[in-house]
């Protein structure tokens, strides 16, 4: 599994769960939710191209596997809802848009999910290999 390659919809499946399951074993748990998010691995979203999300009232990270091409992507995906589900959603996600009317890629919240996810993403797809080689 070559790390730009477009993966077959079973990888996909495959892949979202081992990055899943890095991320309980190597990234932090959340100091606002007593358990670890479920994992929901979807099809597509077909009104945007939207890779994934977390949903803070039910603890649950959503990933659109259509929409994420190799398997780095859904690494990525995986590790940004991950720190989603790290930060203060709630309080303080909501208050950065209403006081500081930021948005998008200028979120502070998204631009430090994009961060850890570029940081993390290589080991995490490193493992998933070698886990696939065994
Ligand atoms: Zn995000």
């Amino acid at each position: 599994m070559r790390r730009k390659s477009t993966i077959s919809k079973e990888d996909k499946i495959i892949v979202c769960q081992l990055a899943y399951d890095w991320c309980v074993q190597n990234l932090s748990k959340s100091k606002f939710h007593p358990g670890y998010p479920k994992l929901y691995k979807r099809s597509k979203q077909t009104t945007s191209l939207l890779k994934g999300y977390y949903k803070e009232a039910k603890n649950l990270i959503a990933v659109y596997l259509d929409n994420n091409t190799t398997a780095l992507d859904i690494c990525e995906t995986v590790i940004h809802e991950w720190k989603h589900y790290q930060q203060d959603i709630v309080i303080m996600y909501d208050k950065y848009e209403t006081v500081y009317k930021r948005k998008g890629n200028n979120h502070p919240y998204e631009i430090s999910a994009e961060n850890y996810a570029k940081r993390h993403a290589a080991n995490c797809l490193d493992w998933i290999q070698t886990k696939l080689k065994s």
